[in-house]
């Protein structure tokens, strides 16, 4: 039997998990924000800001849908470490409810780097615990059990950018995904496309997704077509039955989405022991199986737009990976035989 790893029946619609804007370190009003992603074929934008937990639903209209999140960093400021040095850990908590008033964890004024007068907006709910925004896996797992308790889908940020090793990561507990693509620390040189971690986290039996986004400030490049822009580079295609926060929200807890740069995957399936992946014009489509082994299949005389590939019970879980012609990617997240066969 066809058991569909991205939903049979909804559509696809285009987002942005990771946005700044000028309510924190980010150029562009959240309204800019939401113009230039429509222009550019975005459906979905969720606005992360650092710290301060703003929501944004007079955004939303029949063709676009903001999310509401804020973006939490944990930095080891006080250690004999130059800033340049310093390692950080960084997580999203987007709102899986539109209705969710009240910041999740309330971090101390002076964590709060930007704008300060905006922290008067933030709705702390009247009596939250102040956050000892340590750098340690107690805080940061306190953190993430925290936001996902209040109703919030947490990722882990930009490992590459933070500066984060295996020692330091392999602690955290319970996100519900991590970025496999931060498309503006890459623009700008951090190389932040993270398949390792993900595998790492994925070995040591943890279940979480990979998801891509831009992170992006726009403030580097006033075109945010231009190469050196961090609008853009990377995203999240999800798919949901309809644009709308619910629906979205189910499809995120669900993990009914890829992570992009590009390539597009149309479909995805499971069928007597075999994967099945449909997508746009590819030079090279893969499958990892968390251990030492993998299978690929590369072009011969024109692109691929599909491939199969057998899955053994004994793999414990795979993910698919398709490069498109220009060398980008697209991922898929993780999925385990042993409950697909069930
Ligand atoms: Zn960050
Ligand atoms: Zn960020």
């Amino acid at each position: 039997m066809k058991k569909y790893l991205l939903p049979k029946n909804g559509n696809f619609y285009k987002a942005n998990l990771h946005c700044h804007t000028n309510i924190s370190d980010g150029k562009l009003s959240p309204e800019e924000i939401k113009n230039l992603y429509k222009e550019n074929g975005y459906s979905i934008v969720a606005y992360t800001d650092h710290e301060v937990y703003i929501t944004h639903n007079d955004l939303t209209d029949s063709d676009f849908l903001a999310l509401n999140g804020m973006e939490i960093a944990f930095c080891e400021m006080y250690a004999n470490k130059t800033y340049a040095f310093a390692e950080q850990c960084h997580l999203l908590a987007i709102a899986l409810d539109k209705s969710i008033e009240v910041q999740p964890v309330f971090a101390e004024e002076r964590h709060v780097r930007y704008n300060k007068h905006l922290f008067s907006l933030v709705n702390t709910g009247g009596n939250v615990r102040p956050l000892d925004k340590w750098y340690a896996p107690s805080c940061i797992n306190f953190t993430i059990k925290t936001c996902n308790q209040k109703g919030f889908f947490t990722v882990y940020n930009h490992p590459s950018w933070s500066l984060e090793n295996y020692s330091q990561y392999i602690n955290y507990e319970g996100m519900h995904a991590m970025e496999m693509f931060n498309g503006g620390a890459t623009a700008l040189g951090y190389e932040d496309y993270n398949p390792r971690v993900y595998d790492d986290l994925l070995r040591s039996g943890k279940k979480l997704y990979a998801i891509g986004a831009d992170d992006n400030h726009n403030k580097y490049a006033g075109n945010p077509k231009s190469p050196y822009s961090d609008a853009f580079k990377a995203f999240t295609m999800i798919k949901a039955d309809n644009l709308d926060y619910e629906s979205v929200s189910k499809a995120l807890i669900n993990g009914n989405f890829y992570a992009s740069e590009s390539p597009e995957i149309q479909e995805l399936y499971y069928e007597d022991g075999k994967v099945y992946i449909k997508c746009s014009s590819a030079q090279k489509i893969y499958v990892s199986y968390g251990g030492r082994k993998a299978q690929v299949e590369y072009m011969t005389d024109k692109p691929l737009t599909s491939a199969e590939f057998e899955i053994s019970k004994e793999h414990g879980y795979f993910r698919l990976t398709v490069v498109g012609l220009d060398g980008k990617r697209a991922t898929t997240n993780a999925y385990y035989p042993s409950e697909l066969d069930k």
